[in-house]
């Protein structure tokens, strides 16, 4: 090795001993006679100095160096007179004998420090620069950890990981997919998965009854913060179970990597329909870690000659604890959050039970303090509580009013970071309606298998089914979903047709699948969770960027190689494809 220690190694205890340190130059300060250079690596940093009393000439090539310069040094650790207690390697400095510049390096574009000057755009263009600081380094190191704590766990629980192929057909999970053209089969695809999810299955079939790999998942997708088009999931799948049965074991994993990464017990998973999911939060994915649920009024509001609530599919609201006192200024923000045309709401309608007793609302001509009173009752508000109440179509009261849920538990600071609520949401329905393919879609896939209650439903009320599938949901973000999985061939057409796939596509799309039904599939399900996500979970920020080595930016390019990028005319030609000009 070029060193003995590394630069975060370095204690008291040491002292004395003769050194060999490799790494970056954080920082030189000058002093007097003295010279000063943190020298950093992976593990930390650690202080080197240099006297120009003792040796001149070292001290003033110490003096040449800049920040980011690879050096090598030997040397004494000495114990400091100056202890910093900030840092590990406080205790201790290095006086340098000997300083070998394994290599220079250019100004860096940004500094290389928790609290850099350089944006978003610049740190993704010299990402390996971006890397040096700590923060990123530690978010690698935590992704690192809750990788081989998923494969400790899952691995002690007999699951075998086995890897399944990326250059495939396509495996629908709702995206488009990303397409690669074949140069030994001219004018044919490729598509990287989506998910490995036939795959999966047919290990089922293979008779490895419990899987798991981490793997890297590829969609075609409008980019957000907590999306990538390539991330990772782990993915998993059991034969022999029921999902009482999933959700045990994979709430166990889950329980294991708070532990284990965060030392935190978290609670017992509380277990919801996907209906009570939406009438209670308004959302397929609530935040638990606060009440504020909302609550239907419909009926208690109607009838009063106001046409807002009279014409409404839905009206609902919420209470807001101790916001009576809110200014006119507070509402209108509040109004205008949820008109936003992402929310879309028409209005906000406010009530406020003030702390003398008094109540006043933004309807006052309509309804009067009785009629306020009753609707107090009805949501279970108090003295000093504001109710917010949205009318409408009933996606658009669900999604205003579950927005406003989360902004008001912000501002309520009912969102405790440090506090988590794991929720598995169930009974999803099977399909949903695609207003512009005028079919039945998925809701989540297309394997996904329908209540046994629910078969007969196929053919005249699909909308009703109700499927055997559950989210796993933590404080408002989906970290993982699954299913049981259909395992005969007979129930899996009726689904391909239902949505819409005639015979033959089914047959050409999938007839792999179906003919394994046809070779003793067992009954089989499971789940995958979004690995990038969990890890930004522990972390504590949301985008999962900051979790990924070499991520995209919001257009999908990776900055650094500047990708996606041309290929030569003969490469095209080898391939058979030819560019529209
Ligand atoms: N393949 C599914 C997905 O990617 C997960 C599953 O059903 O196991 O969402």
């Amino acid at each position: 090795m070029l060193r003995t220690n590394t630069c975060g190694e370095l204690r008291a205890e040491h002292t004395g001993s003769r050194v060999t340190l490799c790494g970056w130059v954080q920082k030189i300060r000058e002093l007097g006679g003295m010279t000063f250079i943190d020298l950093r690596d992976r593990y930390g940093i650690t202080q080197l100095v240099f006297n120009m009393d003792i040796d001149a000439e070292l001290c003033n090539r110490a003096r040449e160096l800049g920040r980011e310069f690879v050096l090598s040094i030997e040397g004494e650790v000495k114990t400091r007179s100056n202890k910093n207690p900030e840092m590990e390697t406080g205790d201790v400095e290095i006086l340098v004998e000997k300083l070998v510049v394994l290599n220079a390096s250019k100004v860096p574009p940004f500094t290389i420090e928790n609290e850099t000057d350089g944006g978003e755009e610049i740190r993704m263009k010299y990402r390996y620069l971006d890397l040096r600081r700590e923060v990123q380094k530690n978010n690698l190191i935590l992704r690192h950890k809750v990788l081989q704590e998923t494969r400790k766990f899952l691995s002690d629980e007999g699951f075998l990981e086995i890897e399944t192929p990326f250059l495939i057909n396509s495996t629908p999970e709702g995206a488009r997919d990303f397409i690669v053209p074949s140069r030994t089969n001219e004018h044919q695809f490729y598509a990287l998965p989506q998910s490995p999810q036939t795959f999966k299955q047919l290990l089922m079939v293979g008779g490895f009854d419990k899987y798991f790999q981490i793997v890297r998942c590829f969609r075609d997708e409008d980019l957000r913060a907590d999306r990538q088009p390539e991330f990772t999931q782990i993915d998993c799948e059991m034969t022999f179970v029921q999902q009482e049965d999933v959700l045990n074991i994979f709430g166990n994993l889950v329980k294991h990597l708070f532990k284990q990464i965060k030392n935190i017990d978290i609670p017992e998973f509380e277990i919801i329909s996907h209906a009570d999911a939406l009438s209670n939060y308004g959302t397929d994915k609530p935040d638990m870690r606060f009440d504020m649920k909302l609550i239907e009024l419909t009926k208690l509001v109607s009838g009063k000659g106001f046409n807002i609530f009279d014409d409404a599919e839905k009206v609902a609201g919420i209470v807001v604890k101790g916001c009576a006192s809110y200014s006119r200024k507070q509402t209108d923000e509040l109004i205008e959050f949820v008109t936003r045309p992402q929310i879309g709401a028409k209005g906000l309608i406010f009530a406020k039970w003030e702390e003398d007793g008094n109540f006043k609302s933004s309807v006052d001509k309509f309804f009067n303090s009785d009629d306020l009173a009753q609707w107090a009752n009805a949501m279970g508000a108090e003295k000093g509580d504001l109710m917010l109440i949205v009318a409408g179509d009933t996606t658009v009261v669900q999604r205003a009013l579950s927005e406003l849920r989360l902004e008001m538990g912000n501002r309520l600071e009912l969102r405790k970071p440090d506090d988590f609520k794991p929720l598995f949401v169930v009974d999803f329905p099977l399909f949903r309606w695609s207003e512009e393919e005028k079919r039945w879609d998925p809701l989540h896939h297309p394997f996904t298998s329908p209540k046994e209650e629910d078969l007969d439903k196929l053919d005249d009320d699909p909308g009703a089914i109700n499927a055997n599938a559950y989210d796993l949901v933590i404080n408002g973000i989906e970290i993982a979903g699954g299913s049981i999985r259909i395992h005969k061939r007979d129930i899996q057409e009726k689904i391909f047709k239902a949505i819409g796939l005639s015979e033959e596509e089914a047959k050409e799309k999938f007839g792999f699948l179906m003919d394994a039904f046809e070779y003793g599939a067992p009954p089989h399900g499971g789940i995958a969770f979004g690995f990038d996500r969990i890890v930004a979970l522990f972390g504590g920020t949301e985008s999962i960027r900051e979790y990924i080595a070499f991520p995209k930016n919001n257009a999908g390019r990776d900055v650094m190689i500047d990708a996606p990028g041309k290929v030569s005319q003969d490469q095209l030609d080898e391939l058979g494809l030819s560019l529209k000009k």
